[in-house]
Order: structure tokens, then C-alpha cells, then sequence
């Protein structure tokens, strides 16, 4: 797939940013934390919160609405594992998911090799558009923190952009404005459906961001172009 393209658009959450480790390692803390409140040990309520996170986000239409309401979409997975563990008292899901948020936002960090890749990329010319599906204030609050705005030519975030990804508009228009042909650009990301599927019906290459070193899954509604761990590997 070398040479670089003219575009290469790059998706945020668990490809620039270590965020689901990272929201792991969160939740394991505050798991510790309110352990003796919950009259549970640490690795019930681990094993709970997980059960409640891969059910709440595995579901679409809880998907899209708890990612653009992140505070409502905690409590309501925090109220899921309590129910799990018949400890579900007033309030208890609120301030579990409160000690989560407050600690939230500083846990997050690029990958390694990350900002450099991309630091690399700008320097070779090649158009960088970020697309990241989520609530405007809580991705832009990342895009800020990590330069992230300074080193792409465009940033489009669904809860500001009013849709996401996969909605075909969502790339025209990011493509628009880098003002490049899809046949002439990269999406990079670790979503199959939105990084993947929805890009290559466009006509765009797709490459796959398979962070956690699981291998391309038997229902995959895709095939992607490349698989890479990591984003250096693309230089
Ligand atoms: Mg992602």
C-alpha cells in the first residue's frame, strides 16, 4: 500500500489514545476504592463492571446515545454491575462513577509512537483528518490536550459535526475539506464497521488498528486493506 496517500484520516479512541486500557485501569482503582462500601472484593466488582461495560457498549442504539452522554452512560453501567451484586443502594452508582470521571481524563495518553507517526506523516506532506464519533466537549477536551488540533489539517468530532462515523457524510465531508479524492486517502482506525466497512464502500483504503493483537474477528462485516498494531508501523 506504499507510497503514503495525499490524506490519511485517523480515528482517536484506541488508535491515537490508549483508551480502553486505560478506562480499565480507572475502573480497577475505583473498584478498590469503594470495594469495602460495596461489601464485595475488588475482583467481583472488576469482573461486574466488565460484564456491564461489554454489554452496555456492545449494544448500538446504548452505543450511540452513552457517547454522547458519557456521565449518564457510567452511572448506567456502574448501576448494571451493582444490580449484578444486589448492592444497588442510593447514590452508590453515582459516586462510583463520579471517583471514575474525576480520574478519567488524566489516565489517558497516546500510545507509543503515536504523535510521533503523526509528527512524521505532517512532514512528509501527506493531509491529516481526524475523525473521532463522540460527545464535542469530552473529545475536544483530548484533541486540545494532546496538540492534537495543531498537527491535523482538520478535526471532525460527531458530537460537534452533529453525525458520525459510519454515516457516509461524515468522510465526504472531512474528504471536502482536505480536498482530496477518496481513492486518494487512508482511513486508519480500530473499528471495523466505522473505520473499515463504512470507508471502503467510499472507495478508500481501510487499515485496521488491531491494538490488542486479537487478529481479524470471524464476522468481520470487512476486509481490511492492512493490519497494523500500532500507528508507527505505517512509517
Ligand atoms: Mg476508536
Amino acid at each position: 500500500m506504499n507510497p503514503l496517500p495525499q490524506a490519511i484520516l485517523i480515528d482517536l479512541d484506541d488508535t491515537i489514545l490508549d483508551s480502553t486500557d486505560s478506562s480499565t485501569r480507572v475502573w480497577r482503582s475505583a473498584a478498590a476504592r469503594f470495594a469495602h462500601e460495596i461489601g464485595r472484593s475488588p475482583h467481583e466488582i472488576n469482573a461486574a463492571i466488565d460484564r456491564a461495560r461489554d454489554a452496555y457498549w456492545s449494544d448500538p442504539d446504548r452505543n450511540a446515545a452513552g457517547r454522547l452522554n458519557l456521565y449518564r452512560a457510567r452511572i448506567d453501567v456502574v448501576r448494571m454491575a451493582l444490580q449484578e451484586l444486589g448492592q444497588d443502594h442510593d447514590g452508590l452508582a453515582e459516586r462510583f462513577a463520579d471517583d471514575y470521571t474525576r480520574r478519567r481524563v488524566d489516565a489517558m495518553q497516546p500510545f507509543p509512537g503515536a504523535i510521533e507517526t503523526i509528527k512524521h506523516l505532517r512532514h512528509k506532506g501527506v493531509k491529516l483528518g481526524l475523525i473521532s464519533n463522540g460527545h464535542g466537549p469530552s473529545q475536544r477536551e483530548k484533541v486540545t490536550r494532546f496538540g492534537l488540533d495543531r498537527l491535523f489539517d482538520a478535526v471532525l468530532i460527531e458530537g460537534e459535526f452533529g453525525m458520525g462515523k459510519p454515516d457516509a457524510r461524515v468522510f465526504e465531508h472531512m474528504l471536502d475539506t482536505l480536498g482530496v479524492d477518496a481513492q486518494d486517502a487512508w482511513m486508519v482506525g480500530d473499528n471495523l464497521d466505522w473505520e473499515v466497512e463504512a470507508p471502503q464502500r467510499l472507495g478508500m483504503k481501510a487499515i485496521w488498528v488491531d491494538w490488542q493483537g486479537r487478529g481479524l474477528p470471524p464476522d468481520a462485516p470487512a476486509e481490511p486493506d492492512r493490519i497494523i498494531r500500532s500507528l508507527s508501523e505505517l512509517i
